[in-house]
């Protein structure tokens, strides 16, 4: 930053600054007078860590990377064009600027001490009603920006939850409902029900038809699962070839009445079609539990687990009720 004059021996004019923009010039134009014009080069760091000061662009164009405090600093880069200031912040709460700014291209640039914009403000009303405009301005784009990453964040963490092979919850969902699921069953006193199921043989059926056939079948068990729920249960990509089947409302009953229905559509779905070979078919096994007085939820999928153990035990593509 090279001190090139001053503000009085220049030819700008203050009314086509922002900031004094429709202030009483008479006023202004005295304070301003000494105040100094530095010259700055292209990718110049322009910023004392040691101060607070508004910096006008006169001529040229900075590049402002949002400051941290006002939440936005993830890449927003602002550029500040010939009349508009940086820094008005910083002079206000009397902190130092955090912003990182930069010179875009060789720039002039008026710098204003923190004491001498206070100076301005009490000189002329003008003043203080542009630093107003701009900064509401300045909240608002900070609002929205803020807006967008809150959705951004809220469509990120449902992508997270969700898993990408079949489009079922992941474990994720589940560590996260589960547990609400459940104490809120507990504490009505509603039926909860849980379905877990295990693709028979699947080893055998990735190594006879290859992975991608396999994968292909995951995504068949999925829409069988999905296909066959109501709205309000939930289908979970467990882990592997392993899945698992929320029933809200359900008692154990009804469970299995549901767990055999899938049982029966997963032997029926069509994995894919190819005349040359024997249609390859895939059977699951379900293991069903619902949701006992004082049980939390590892134990609750524990006794669904142990019934699907049953389930294969006794010769797979079947269902076993927790007992
Ligand atoms: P069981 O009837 O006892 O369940 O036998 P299994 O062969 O299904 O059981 P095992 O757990 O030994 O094998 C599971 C297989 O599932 C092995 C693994 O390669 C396959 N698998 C797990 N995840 C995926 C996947 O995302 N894609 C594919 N293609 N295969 C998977
Ligand atoms: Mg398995
Ligand atoms: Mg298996």
């Amino acid at each position: 930053m090279k001190p090139i004059g001053t503000f009085g021996a220049s030819a700008y004019q203050i009314q086509a600054l922002q900031l004094f923009r429709g202030a009483d010039s008479l006023r202004i134009a005295p304070l301003l007078k000494d105040c100094p014009i530095v010259l700055v080069e292209q990718g110049e760091v322009v910023a004392d860590p040691q101060r607070a000061r508004l910096y006008i662009v006169l001529r040229g164009a900075l590049s402002v990377a949002a400051d941290t405090r006002t939440g936005i600093a993830d890449g927003t880069i602002s550029k500040v064009l010939p009349g508009e200031s940086v820094g008005e912040q910083a002079v206000l709460d009397d902190e130092t600027n955090q912003a990182s700014i930069t010179a875009l291209e060789q720039s002039e640039l008026l710098v204003i001490e923190s004491e001498l914009a206070w100076q301005l403000i009490d000189a002329a009303n003008g003043v203080a009603r542009n630093l107003l405009r701009m900064l509401s301005f300045r909240i608002r784009a900070a609002n929205a920006q803020l807006r967008r990453r809150q959705k951004l964040g809220e469509f990120y963490r449902q992508l997270s939850m969700v898993d990408g092979l079949t489009g079922l919850y992941n474990r994720a969902w589940l560590n996260d409902f589960l547990p609400q699921l459940v104490a809120s069953a507990q504490a009505t006193g509603q039926p909860l029900s849980l379905i877990m199921l295990d693709i028979d043989h699947f080893k055998k059926f990735n190594d006879s038809h290859g992975h991608l056939q396999g994968d292909q079948a995951l995504r068949i068990a999925a829409q069988v699962l999905t296909g066959a729920l109501r709205p309000t249960d939930f289908a979970v990509r467990y882990g592997g070839e392993e899945m698992m089947v929320v029933l809200p409302d359900t008692n154990l009953q009804v469970a299995e009445t549901v767990a055999g229905r899938l049982c029966q559509r997963m032997r029926d779905a069509v994995v894919f079609d190819d005349m040359r070979l024997p249609l390859p078919h895939i059977t699951s096994s379900f293991g069903v539990a619902a949701l006992r007085a004082a049980q939390d939820e590892s134990a609750f999928i524990a006794a669904a687990d142990a019934a699907l153990y049953r389930a294969k035990e006794s010769g797979r593509d079947r269902v076993e009720v927790a007992k």
